[in-house]
This record gives C-alpha cells, sequence and structure tokens, in this order.
C-alpha cells in the first residue's frame, strides 16, 4: 500500500516523489533497507496528479490548516505536477498551501523556478542547514556540487518577491547557538525568517 498523503498534527502532507538531487547524512532515506521495504512514505511508484488530487480530497480539509508537499524526496522535482495540484486544491479550498523543499528547484530545472509558485503556494520552508557552503556540501551532498548553496540561497530571495510566507530552516542541536545566529542573518538578508526545528532521531 502506498501512502500518497497522511495527516500530521493540522497538516495533510503529500508524498510524490522519493526522488532528490542529494543525499543529506541525516535522511531518513539513509536509514536502510529494511525501513525502505515496509515504510509506507516509500513509494512503489509515482501517483499521477488525478490519484494526488483524489487523495486530497479524500480529506475533510476544513478539518486542517495547511497541505504540505514533503515526504521521503524532493517535492520540486516533479513541480509542475506539484503546481498543478495546488491549483486544483486553490479551486476548491482556501487552506493554506506550503512546500518543504532542498531549495535546488532552480538546479533540477535549469531556470529561475520562484516565478511558478505565485498565486499558489502560500510558504515555502527552504532547508538552509548550515551558514556555510563547504559545511552544506558535505552534509546535504548535492549531486549539482559546491555552488549549490548559493542557488539555494538565490532561489529563497527569489521566493521572497512571490510567495507571502518564506522560512529557512535549521537544526537544533546539530547546529551550535553561533552558527544559528549567522544563519538568522542570513536569512535576514534575504528576507527570509528562520526556524530552527527540533531535532528528529
Ligand atoms: S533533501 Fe531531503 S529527501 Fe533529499 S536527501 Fe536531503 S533530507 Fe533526504
Amino acid at each position: 500500500m502506498m501512502t500518497i498523503t497522511y495527516p500530521v498534527k493540522n497538516g495533510i502532507y503529500v508524498n510524490m516523489t522519493n526522488r532528490c538531487p542529494c543525499a543529506c547524512t541525516f535522511c531518513l532515506r539513509n536509514n536502510g533497507d529494511s525501513i525502505y521495504g515496509s515504510d509506507p512514505l516509500w513509494l512503489d511508484r509515482e501517483p499521477s496528479v488525478e490519484e494526488i488530487c483524489d487523495s486530497i480530497d479524500s480529506w475533510d480539509l476544513t478539518k486542517y490548516n495547511e497541505i504540505v508537499f514533503c515526504g521521503y524526496g524532493e517535492p520540486t522535482e516533479r513541480l509542475d505536477d506539484l503546481l498543478k495540484v495546488a491549483a486544483h486544491v486553490k479551486s476548491e479550498s482556501d487552506i493554506k498551501i506550503r512546500i518543504n523543499t532542498n531549495g535546488l528547484s532552480d538546479l533540477i530545472w535549469k531556470e529561475r523556478t520562484a516565478p511558478k509558485l505565485s498565486g499558489l503556494i502560500d510558504t515555502v520552508s527552504v532547508s538552509l542547514n548550515t551558514d556555510n557552503k563547504e559545511d552544506y556540501f558535505k552534509t546535504v551532498r548535492p549531486k549539482f556540487g559546491i555552488d549549490s548553496y548559493d542557488a539555494m540561497l538565490q532561489f529563497t530571495k527569489d521566493c521572497v518577491k512571490y510567495v507571502p510566507n518564506v522560512i529557512m530552516t535549521v537544526v537544533d542541536v546539530v547546529t551550535s547557538p553561533e552558527e544559528q545566529e549567522r544563519c538568522r542573518e542570513i536569512c535576514e538578508s534575504i528576507g527570509a525568517k528562520l526556524r530552527v526545528r527540533p531535532f528528529e532521531s
């Protein structure tokens, strides 16, 4: 059984793809084969736009605050499909829509992608992870190389123009207070807000 949507607190989370251009050292996908086989978030195949819309429509959205594109994978790997689903949701509900992303959409698509989010996405949450490109490259291990950090920051800066709420996240415990402060300065310089997320083992 594959899980396309699932509730987390006040949100409905959407799991569209397991593809990702990164190999973060902390990724849940690295937890070993035993998890993949039995984990319902590991997709046997990618669901179609219609299947995703049907799955979202099966929930009573009046009971939730947010639709969140997340999952075991990078949702912007399917950006056009994601936006079709978002348009469908917007056509029948005023629920807020968020994307949790690694921020590398421009590198995946080889174009500036933030303008496409305009009017469809209410919140973008980008994983900042660290305050410098070298540590980012070591931890996130993006296939696009060392300059991925700069592209992620540029994407986030662009998002500020097109999306009402832009957040960057770092994980508590694995970043020092000093590093978090420098991350806060980076966020402020591009117009985003920093959120320090609790460590989840
Ligand atoms: S960006 Fe997300 S899905 Fe991709 S490897 Fe990192 S934690 Fe995993």
